[in-house]
């Protein structure tokens, strides 16, 4: 990371672009108000520093020395003000980290315009920031339901036309997941952040692909994977120059008779520790974590005083319908009343060691 002078000039900055590239690395130029940071990305080991941080307008060379530099702390804060190193994402004027928690809720998939939209009212009036809907559901057997997506494209497109639809009309952002690159560009037309599910997390094709679109990307941790491998992962979305990436632990895979009790094993010491590694936004997905409507509001509220940033629950009028995830699924009540118990809890922890 090469930080410039104050009074740095632009000739400065496309000098050290033009030498970055010289050695076959991108740079990654970010502008704060007060100064300007050039991220290397790429293979340094042929990199003469010695050499570049001699060049006009660089202050500083500071190297970091892991996989997941552009999104490190120490990189938010070289580029923050007053060294301020976590940065929220903003989703129009909804901004997530840094303040109230946010909560994505929605079916686990999009069955029809009358359930989405009912759905999207109800979660809506329990509090809800932002609709969540899965179009391309990714589906452990080929015989299921894999969402309106999976039926042609004309489906899929009506299916992302309602999510717009009802976010508009109940003043809701929407998310859904894209499972495929050719479903990228389709979606980022009508939704408001792509999702990547955890199976996709590994999927550097699909992360660069993210990573070149204007819009904020949110990132499930694979089951297997270790935080330093997510957050790896994340790095990609971010070396294509989109930094609007919020993190979401969904469980990892349990050990022992695990699964009989819970469908994973949501791992919540990962939120602090992510977050002093990162200035990402970090979100919970107790739904998907537990597999068990029962342990929602208790996951939920731990999650919270964890230190989240928010939390995705999969909710429904009436869970017992669901095509798919119904056990896991809450109703608007139960929504509501987490909501409620979030507010209280992220008032103890706000601003305390862990979720600074
Ligand atoms: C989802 O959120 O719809 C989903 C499938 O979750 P995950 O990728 O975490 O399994
Ligand atoms: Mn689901």
């Amino acid at each position: 990371m090469m930080i410039m002078k104050h009074d740095a000039t632009e000739e400065d900055i496309k000098r050290i672009v033009k030498e970055i590239r010289h050695y076959g690395l991108k740079a990654d130029v970010s502008r704060g108000d007060f100064r300007t940071v050039i991220g290397l990305v790429g293979n340094e080991a042929n990199v003469p520093f010695d050499h570049i941080a001699i060049l006009p307008g660089v202050k500083e060379v500071i190297k970091i020395d892991t996989p997941y530099k552009l999104i490190s702390r120490e990189y938010g804060r070289a580029t923050g003000e007053n060294g301020e190193a976590r940065k929220p994402v903003m989703i129009g004027n909804l901004q997530i980290g840094n303040g109230e928690p946010i909560i994505m809720a929605g079916p686990c998939a999009v069955e029809n315009k009358k359930q989405l939209f009912m759905i999207a009212e109800a979660v809506k009036k329990a509090g809800a920031h932002v609709l969540r809907g899965g179009i391309f559901k990714p589906r452990s057997s080929v015989h299921s339901f894999q969402g309106l997506g999976g039926i042609d494209r004309k489906s899929a497109e009506q299916a992302l036309k309602w999510m717009r639809d009802a976010g508009r009309e109940f003043g809701l952002p929407v998310v859904t997941e894209v499972r495929g690159e050719d479903h990228v560009d389709l979606a980022a037309e009508y939704v408001d952040i792509l999702q990547i599910g955890s199976r996709n997390m590994y999927n550097q094709d699909l992360l660069a692909k993210v990573g070149r679109k204007d819009k904020p990307v949110l990132l499930k941790r694979h089951f297997g994977a270790g935080i330093e491998e997510f957050l790896s992962f994340a790095e990609y979305i971010a070396a294509e120059g989109n930094k609007n990436i919020i993190l979401c632990e969904r469980g990892i895979v349990p050990v022992g008779k695990g699964k009989e009790f819970t469908r994973y094993t949501l791992d919540l010491g990962a939120v602090p520790a992510m977050k002093k590694e990162t200035y990402l936004p970090v979100i919970v997905d107790p739904s998907h974590g537990t597999g068990r409507r029962d342990l929602i509001f208790n996951m939920s509220c731990a999650a919270i005083a964890a230190g989240a940033d928010g939390l995705m629950i999969e909710a429904h009028y009436n869970p017992a319908e669901a095509i798919v995830d119904g056990s896991q699924t809450i109703t608007p009540q139960e929504l509501q009343d987490i909501i409620k118990a979030c507010r209280e809890i992220h008032k103890l922890v706000a601003g305390r060691a862990g979720s600074q």
